[in-house]
């Protein structure tokens, strides 16, 4: 839900949903329509579709339960790197890295500088290399919210930051 959507605005819409969804088995009875209703106004309406079809999928080939791998995962249509590693570091507690565009920036910034322009494919590398054994879990949150509230697109808190003494940007 948060894709491409403020947190304000997926809060009471991610409570009525789960009022209505509570799990993969009542998802998976609901019709498109039905998860068409429910997820609006969200827009991208692709996506309770690709959710309901996740959680048929679960009931049909997973006795049930959303994969713990990353292959399996990547196998659910809907489901691509970022998801499949948020699903195992924060629902697994898997050490599995992630890369979302939070992450990106701060990757980018702390350790190549704000004008670079790396792969996504060596963000990859460095979000996996990074990883703290046994901590995915907190150090991914950890990035994730050092982007979305001090590293922001527009006008960082630099003076707010713990990084300073290792980032390539400081200050920015
Ligand atoms: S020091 Fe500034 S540019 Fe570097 S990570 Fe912190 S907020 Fe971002």
């Amino acid at each position: 839900m948060l894709q491409q959507t403020q947190v304000e605005r997926v809060v009471p819409k991610y409570e009525e949903w789960l009022g209505k969804y509570p799990s993969l088995e009542s998802l998976s009875r609901a019709t498109l329509r039905e998860v068409r209703e429910a997820w609006y106004p969200l827009g991208y309406n692709i996506r309770p579709v690709r959710l309901r079809a996740i959680a048929r999928a679960a009931i049909r080939r997973h006795r049930g339960k959303i994969p713990d791998t990353r292959e399996e995962l990547l196998a659910m249509k809907g489901i691509g790197p970022y998801t499949a590693g948020a699903v195992l570091s924060f629902a697994y507690r898997k050490d599995a890295p992630i890369l979302d565009t939070n992450v990106r920036r701060v990757l980018r910034r702390v350790f190549l500088g704000d004008r670079a322009t790396p792969t996504d494919r060596a963000l990859w590398a460095l979000s996996e290399a990074l990883l703290p054994r046994g901590q995915a879990y907190d150090f991914n949150q950890a990035l994730m919210d050092l982007g979305a509230t001090v590293c922001t697109a527009r006008k960082p808190r630099c003076g707010a930051c713990p990084l300073t003494k290792v980032c390539a940007s400081y200050p920015l």
